[in-house]
């Protein structure tokens, strides 16, 4: 008995994001930790150029997908259908946009894959899978099996890897569906993140992305976390609030811990935009003096940052530009607002009948998919190429000055 677990990426500039600042994909990894032994596992990560195996001999094929990608696991599902294979989808999109998504599967995967994916695989077993299988609770990290190394190749990853360590987060940004998609934040038991590291530096993993959107919100928790891993001599990575600069208790026992970057949701320096967001706890004016502090903690800092917002107009870009220079992170990552379905951006849009399209292989972060409110969707995309020519040509100079 075998399943085969698919990652589908349509190669978007999204998913290019997501595969640069994160280790392996949760949720194949997730399905296949979740998987009983007793049955065979296959996993391809088109996020990394992996091949989708057509040939496969598994009887059950799951595929996840994010938004921009889910015409591509619509077309690997039609492909398995055709040869007489069971077909689930599950993943963010699978979440938000149910209806759609079970017109190509035989069973829609909902939330958190724990739990329901191993009830999912019994049914299929004894030829009993419902339409649908939907976490209505939390599932309770303590109980989450550690990922598997011996399916994909860490060599693959380049030997960097991805560590949950918490899921959810406790803020409500408009754009953001981590509140949506798990509705409690929760962090994993110490003990098991460690035994879990300990085993990937043995089989010589050396980066590691210890998974949170969040991963110092519980201060206690987060001081415990670092000083429990620091003997082991890794290097590390993950994504937090830029208000961690005003812990530095915090960012020296992350620096004994070997964390070498964090990734930020700077996103903007309109105040505006961020308040409407529920984001209004970043704060522009002071994030030179934040990047500075935690900088002089050894860690790089790589900021996202976003255009589109309704607060934005044709000016917006060249501000940003100021701005980045001005504050001087390492790494700048600009991109649209992507509406994701199930977001608020989404609702709200979509209520003003705004979203100019949904063809979702367009939610990826550089084609305008709703209509601004301060300028014209063409402004808006040639915006964010200004800048991206601007921010490289920039970086470039800085990297070529100091090499
Ligand atoms: S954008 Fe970041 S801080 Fe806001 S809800 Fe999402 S994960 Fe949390």
């Amino acid at each position: 008995m075998k399943v085969y677990l698919i990652k589908a990426s349509a190669g978007s500039e999204y998913s290019k994001y997501k595969a640069e600042t994160g280790g392996p994909p949760q949720n194949i990894f997730s399905a296949a930790a979740a998987t009983p032994s007793y049955i065979d596992v296959e996993m391809t990560d088109e996020t990394i150029g992996m091949d989708t195996n057509f040939n496969s001999d598994a009887d059950l094929v799951a595929i996840f997908m994010s938004t921009p990608d889910a015409y591509r696991a619509y077309e690997i599902a039609e492909e398995f259908h055709k040869k007489g294979k069971n077909i689930v989808l599950g993943g963010l999109h699978t979440r938000f946009v149910q209806k759609e998504a079970e017109e190509y599967a035989d069973t829609l995967l909902i939330g958190e894959v724990e739990e329901i994916w191993e009830e999912l695989l019994e049914d299929w077993q004894n030829n009993t899978l419902k339409p649908r299988y939907q976490r209505t609770t939390p599932f309770d990290l303590a109980g989450l099996n550690p990922y598997p190394t011996d399916i994909i190749d860490p060599a693959v990853y380049n030997y960097t890897w991805s560590v949950v360590v918490s899921r959810g987060c406790p803020f409500k940004c408009e754009f953001c569906l981590v509140h949506k998609f798990f509705k409690k934040y929760q962090t994993r038991p110490i003990e098991n993140i460690v035994e879990e590291l300990k085993h990937l530096k043995s089989i010589g993993v050396d980066w590691v992305e210890l998974h949170s959107d969040n991963l110092t919100y519980d201060r206690a928790y987060a001081l415990e976390l670092f000083k429990a891993i620091a003997p082991l001599k890794m290097n590390f990575y993950g994504e937090t609030t830029i208000l961690v600069a005003k812990d530095t208790e915090l960012l020296e026992a992350a620096q004994n811990a070997g964390v070498k970057a964090l990734l930020f949701g700077i996103e903007t320096p309109s105040e505006k935009a961020l308040k409407d967001q529920g984001k209004a706890f970043v704060k522009p004016d002071q994030i030179k003096e934040y990047v500075k502090i935690i900088k002089r903690y050894g860690i790089d800092v790589v900021g996202d940052f976003l255009f589109g917002f309704d607060a934005h107009d044709e000016h917006i870009f060249q501000e940003t530009l100021d701005f980045v220079k001005k504050i001087k992170v390492d790494q700048v990552y600009p991109h649209l607002v992507i509406p994701f379905p199930g977001s608020g951006t989404f609702e709200k849009l979509d209520k003003e009948g705004r979203i100019l399209t949904k063809d979702w292989s367009k939610y990826e972060g550089g084609y305008v998919v709703f209509q601004p409110k301060l300028m014209e969707p063409k402004d808006l995309e040639e915006g964010l190429w200004w800048f991206w020519e601007k921010n490289a040509s920039f970086w470039e100079k800085i990297k070529y000055m100091i090499s």
